[in-house]
């Protein structure tokens, strides 16, 4: 999610505290203005705030750039009706306009040389075919090139014999026998060896996961999930930087966002990007097949990314961060709301000082029993 103030009333305050003069003065709105010193305006602000006299503020405006969202927050954003918005359409624009160009066959290519270098390496480890949940195609085996396995699928060699034979020890260590001592010793990591078993540990651990899962397509390449996920729960480290880097996947590869709730989860994550790849893979055959943009966006998901720009009044906006930076708020436009206070106290940090959700504003929550707790509950 990015978010950029194009641009706002131009000086925010002043404005503000000119139009509030005007109201105890016998003075034109122009001289006010021009005898307005920054203390007076910070002043007259503060009382304003303090009367709840907010129709001063409603003079000025701010308008955002704001990218990378989804369309479940597009849909409650735009509730806020007192707002002017303009949004970027599906009807014209195809998120997935390059893959409808080409049938990228190097792309192709490329994922069955890995899942075939998967595979074998997760034969040679004794693993069973029948354990993985992907569809696999028994010919990748016989009909690859793949001759002896080259530095380029290296990794998902490795893969393969992790899922099939790799062990993960509760103190993250990653553990393997002897006899892989040839293939894992043309890999860039140090492995220690004890008795019969080669491991990796700590820091050489995490970068030996991140290594393995390095550049795979989350939803056609080869690996067993509960491998995976051990991983995740064994190791925060490897989990916070996978995720990350599965996140930008998503958006580059599906133009969706990762709900945060969705991202604390390792299995949930997969679940999602399943669905999502079902999505896309209905809405390109559709317009393959002549549908029109329009009517194929239907199946697109409700994460699918969007861009828009927005403009508000301060009074408008104070209404919206009161509702969406609580805690209460569903935690995307939560996240908008914040980062949106964050740029707008920059610019006028007089004017949004008592911005915010009511609790921090007042010391209280108004919430009841739907009270987060942060704050002791006055209804
Ligand atoms: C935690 C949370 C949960 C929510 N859950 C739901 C839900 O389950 N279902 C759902 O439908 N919505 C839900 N909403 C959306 C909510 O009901 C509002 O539509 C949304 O927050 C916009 O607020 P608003 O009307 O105050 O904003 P705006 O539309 O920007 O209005 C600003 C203010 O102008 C005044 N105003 C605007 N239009 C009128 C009007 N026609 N008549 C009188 N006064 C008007 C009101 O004082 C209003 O507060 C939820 C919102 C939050 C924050």
């Amino acid at each position: 999610m990015r978010v950029t103030v194009l641009t706002h009333t131009p000086d925010p305050e002043k404005t503000v505290a000119a139009a509030a003069r005007l109201c105890y003065s016998n003075a034109g709105a122009l001289e006010i203005m021009e005898g307005l010193t920054e203390e007076k305006v910070s002043s007259f602000i503060q009382k304003l705030m303090d009367m709840g006299h907010m129709s001063p503020v409603e003079h000025v405006s701010f308008t955002f750039a704001i990218e990378g969202v989804s369309r479940t927050l597009l849909a409650q954003l735009t509730r806020h009706r007192i707002a002017s918005y303009s949004v970027q359409s599906l009807r014209y624009n195809n998120p997935f306009k390059e893959e409808l160009k080409v049938e990228d066959e190097s792309f192709e290519s490329k994922i069955n040389n890995e899942n075939a270098a998967y595979l074998k390496g997760f034969l040679f480890g004794g693993g069973d075919v029948a354990l993985l949940d992907k569809k696999v195609q028994i010919s990748e085996l016989t009909n690859n090139s793949l001759e002896d396995i080259s530095a380029e699928y290296l990794n998902h060699y490795i893969r393969g014999i992790f899922d099939a034979a790799g062990e993960i020890s509760k103190n993250f260590s990653l553990s393997f026998s002897e006899k892989f001592s040839p293939i894992l010793s043309r890999t860039p990591f140090k492995f220690h060896q004890k008795g019969e078993t080669l491991f990796v540990s700590e820091k050489d651990a995490l970068d030996f996961s991140l290594y393995i899962y390095d550049g795979i397509d989350y939803a056609r390449s080869y690996f067993l999930r509960e491998k995976f996920t051990e991983l995740c729960k064994v190791s925060p480290a490897f989990f916070t930087e996978i995720k990350n880097r599965i996140k930008d996947y998503i958006e580059a590869r599906y133009y969706c966002v990762l709900p945060n709730e969705i991202a604390k989860n390792p299995d949930a994550i997969l679940t999602y990007i399943d669905a999502i790849d079902t999505c896309k893979k209905a809405y390109l055959d559709m317009v393959k097949m002549g549908v029109d943009k329009e009517d194929a966006r239907y199946i697109l998901p409700m994460g699918t990314c969007t861009n828009l720009v927005v403009t508000m009044n301060v009074r408008s906006l104070y209404n919206f961060f009161k509702l969406r930076c609580c805690e209460r708020a569903q935690s995307e436009i939560r996240e908008l709301a914040r980062m949106m206070l964050a740029e707008v106290k920059k610019i006028a940090p007089n004017l949004f000082k008592k911005a915010g959700a009511p609790c921090e504003a007042t010391g209280y929550c108004p919430e009841g029993e739907l009270s987060c707790g942060r704050y002791p509950v006055r209804n």
